[in-house]
């Protein structure tokens, strides 16, 4: 079948709007989705810029939500007309996903970085006929009808609006279920959540809902921090100027907070930050920038922890859901992250996130 995408022809190039094909011959597990909207994340742009390699021209997007248009004769998870959200791919047999952790997959960089299907097809093919990279997080969402597995599609309500709902699939789900799922701070902890886009954001409304009782946003943008302090921030600081190791210990609390998390991946960043997390507390971070990370020896002592965080830890299936419910309740507002986007203004939407003017751009999809 036809389809439209915004497509990567050349490493650092602008989405090329185009027309693709789709083959749409379904494999048992196989399920097409009519994608409605999708969310830009930070992961998309990093691998137009070639993070790591992946085959060109490529499809990217990772947070698609849509409706089910047709399923292969195995799935029994969704049907035709459901509302789904999709998740990242996961194989569901591995040791890590038969434990609940999907996100540590033990094929998660195949199945969600391969460019093609693991049974060497490619289902994807551009104008000209050439092979597309697609599959991306299971899902290639930048495209208007999307080839998923039943593992990473998550049933949602169809009470609540569908455009809205497909960022719940990465940067929501990896900020709030970082603090609730894998940290599991509770009432009257302390939080240092450092950079405050759409991640940093989901964190300090998680950490809001968990009862944290000293909850710090830093970033260096003041818009930012003033959302923050509307979602949940008990203290803001712009890290421009100041040393966060400084702020947290001369002016929260001498022994530094409980839980740290680092949404920016920059080495200097995150050791000032391990400096503000007390003696036995614990760093989460969800991104590394450089090549290496690099800290300052004595940040880390005192039986201080630090971990790389996937997705939040979380279960789609059981999380995603959740979300939608605590967002009903008026408990998680996660649309105040979010700004509209029609698909002709998909490079617009790239530049306002890059600029940092936007924090959630989400685009909507032609049909
Ligand atoms: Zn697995
Ligand atoms: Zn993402």
């Amino acid at each position: 079948m036809e389809a439209k995408a915004a497509v990567i022809n050349e490493p650092r190039a602008k989405f090329d709007l185009e027309n693709i094909k789709l083959d749409t011959e379904l494999g048992p597990n196989d399920i097409l989705v009519k994608i409605v909207a999708t969310g830009l994340c930070h992961t998309d742009l990093i691998m137009r810029d070639e993070f790591f390699p992946f085959p060109k021209p490529a499809v990217f997007g990772h947070e698609g939500s849509g409706v089910v248009v047709k399923t292969g004769n195995a799935v029994t998870k969704v049907a035709e007309g459901d509302h789904v959200v999709m998740a990242p791919a996961s194989c569901g047999e591995c040791e890590n996903c038969v434990k609940g952790h999907p996100s540590y997959c033990l094929n998660f960089m195949e199945l969600n970085f391969g460019g093609h299907p693991t049974d060497g097809t490619c289902p994807y093919h551009n104008h000209e006929g050439k092979e597309m990279g697609a599959g991306f997080f299971g899902q290639s969402s930048f495209a208007n009808f999307s080839l998923v597995k039943e593992n990473n599609v998550v049933k949602v309500d169809k009470d609540i609006p569908l455009e809205l709902l497909g960022p719940l699939g990465c940067g929501i789900q990896t900020g709030s279920g970082t603090v609730l799922n894998f940290l599991k701070a509770g009432p009257g902890d302390s939080i240092l959540v450092v950079g405050v886009g759409a991640v940093g954001l989901s964190a300090i409304m998680a950490a809001k809902l968990a009862g944290c009782t000293t909850i710090i946003a830093a970033d260096i943008h003041d818009n930012r921090l003033e959302l923050a302090k509307e979602l949940g921030a008990t203290h803001t600081v712009n890290s421009k100027n100041q040393s966060l190791t400084e702020f947290v210990r001369s002016e929260i609390n001498p022994d530094g907070v409980m839980y740290g998390f680092d949404t920016t991946g920059r080495n200097n960043v995150i050791s000032d930050a391990m400096g503000a997390v007390r003696t036995m507390g614990h760093m989460a971070i969800v991104i590394v920038a450089a090549d290496k990370l690099e800290l300052d020896a004595n940040v880390i002592q005192g039986g201080k922890s630090i971990s790389f965080v996937n997705e939040g830890d979380s279960t789609p299936d059981d999380y995603i859901p959740r979300l939608i419910r605590l967002y009903k309740a008026g408990l998680f507002p996660f649309d105040k992250l979010v700004k509209y986007y029609e698909f002709d203004e998909f490079n617009q939407a790239v530049e306002d996130s890059e600029k940092g003017t936007t924090i959630k751009a989400i685009i909507k999809m032609p049909h």
